[in-house]
């Protein structure tokens, strides 16, 4: 059996208890060693193999996986943050499938939400955003033309940045030509809930200098609009006046 398992965004405490458990049982353990943060090795048994997939093409962890499958081992793959988010998962279990080896996937938190939490800020704010829009400028690895990050920018919703911390001047022309006011407030976030975690503040307009100053420019999100601002409307949901499934509403 296969487990892709989130290990979370860096702090070795942000695994979940299943995840953590996998770990803890698992033969083989095939980690992300770009980003895993390596202290969760430390939950493996002794003996357990443990492989690191930076060093690896598709076709030499897949290649782990059989040999390991063969022999009625558990694989652990471990990916950063949650696998589904940029994860490189599916040409894995697509693989796994072709050779009927069984998998399941346990998610983990995304750095976007350890990213919000550092922030201490809420994504979706009434009146101000109701959607994040999760995206990636465009570097080596291409993005389809309708979702041009000067295109997402019309919607004016937040939007979390993922792989383009190396992009910022793109990320700045391509907002600004999209229609964002060029004073629209910018977060970024290095290395979210790990010890060496660095936040900066900044607007559109500032970007590119302020994260050449502040040397960041890998591992890091940059989040953009107004929920980083100080105007909102408070929710319905507890708001005195208002009724819900739960609790009835001072006016009704
Ligand atoms: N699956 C992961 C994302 C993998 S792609 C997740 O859910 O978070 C790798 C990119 O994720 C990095 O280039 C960076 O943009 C972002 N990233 C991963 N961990 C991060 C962290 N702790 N803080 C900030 N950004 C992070």
């Amino acid at each position: 059996m296969v487990y892709f398992v989130g290990a979370g965004p860096g702090a070795e405490d942000l695994i979940t208890i299943r995840g953590q458990r996998y770990l803890e049982n698992a033969d083989v353990i095939i980690y992300a060693g770009s980003l895993v943060n390596t202290a969760l090795l430390k939950s493996a048994k002794e003996g357990c193999k443990i492989y690191n997939s930076a060093y690896m093409t598709l076709e030499e962890v897949i290649a782990v996986m059989e040999e390991a499958e063969a022999k009625g081992l558990s694989t652990v793959r471990l990916h950063t943050g949650d696998p589904s988010i940029y994860g490189a998962i599916r040409e894995q279990m697509d693989e796994l499938r072709k050779r009927e080896i069984a998998f399941s996937v346990c998610p983990g938190v995304s750095s976007f939400c350890g990213a919000a939490a550092s922030l201490q800020i809420e994504y979706t704010l009434p009146d101000v955003s109701q959607s994040v829009i999760i995206s990636r400028a465009e570097g080596r690895t291409s993005v389809p033309e309708k979702e041009r990050l000067q295109k997402l920018a019309m919607h004016q919703s937040t939007m979390v940045l993922f792989l383009s911390s190396g992009l910022a001047k793109k990320v700045k022309e391509e907002l600004l030509a999209g229609g964002y006011p060029a004073d629209t407030p910018v977060a970024v976030v290095y290395k979210a809930t790990w010890e060496e975690e660095k936040t900066l503040y900044t607007t559109i307009e500032t970007l590119p200098e302020d994260m050449e100053t502040a040397g960041i420019d890998k591992t890091a999100l940059i989040i953009v609009g107004n929920v980083l601002g100080g105007e909102y409307q408070k929710s319905k949901l507890y708001d005195a006046s208002f009724t819900t499934g739960f609790r009835k509403g001072l006016s009704d």
